[in-house]
């Protein structure tokens, strides 16, 4: 299938780093001596993670999760499964989860009631992009990067089909199948 695609926003890199060390400042600051847990939503977050992580100057740890929504290509559905769990023991521990993008909201609601479940101290949540056009479930943001408002939105880690997740710039696009 040919797609054709038209560019919305580009958000370039100098923007981003700028962002994500304003996170990282201020997760350190939130965080002294606390060793926050990480918990990074594979795969568009590997290379925000990454990022994030070498900008945040106190200790911490890090892990990751993965998730399969079924439902439409560009829209998740709510049927959500987790096919990588949590290894780390997170119980009693300060946890920030770490997404590329937030869309509906479903995702990452089921995510946060599966990390509450593990008992951890506290759970806050961290985002590179919110996206704002279609969210279902209301969602208490602590941390985000951008926010956009219409498009579908690639690179930096984040796909269309497998496409675009090397650029080091952030689009969003409008796809036309
Ligand atoms: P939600 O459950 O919040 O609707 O969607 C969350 C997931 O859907 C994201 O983690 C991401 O994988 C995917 N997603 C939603 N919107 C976009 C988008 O604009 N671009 C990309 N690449 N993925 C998206």
């Amino acid at each position: 299938m040919i797609n054709r695609y038209r560019i919305l926003k580009k958000i370039p890199e100098k923007e981003i780093r700028q962002q994500v060390k304003k996170i990282a400042q201020n997760i350190a600051n939130e965080y002294q001596n606390q060793e926050p847990v990480l918990i990074g939503v594979l795969n568009g977050v590997f290379i925000f993670l990454s990022d994030l992580v070498r900008e945040i100057s106190i200790p911490l740890k890090i892990d990751f999760v993965r998730l399969a929504s079924y439902g439409s290509k560009n829209v998740s559905s709510g049927k959500i499964t987790l096919t990588k769990d949590i290894e780390l023991s997170i119980k009693g521990k300060p946890v920030i989860i770490v997404e590329d993008i937030i869309d509906t909201g479903l995702t990452l609601s089921y995510l946060v009631r599966h990390v509450k479940g593990r008992e951890p101290e506290s759970v806050k949540i961290c985002t590179l992009i919110n996206k704002l056009e279609r969210r279902e479930k209301e969602i208490g943001i602590d941390y985000w990067g951008f926010e956009i408002k219409e498009g579908f939105v690639v690179g930096y880690g984040l796909d269309y089909n497998e496409k675009f997740r090397y650029l080091p710039y952030i689009l969003s696009l409008e796809i036309k199948d």
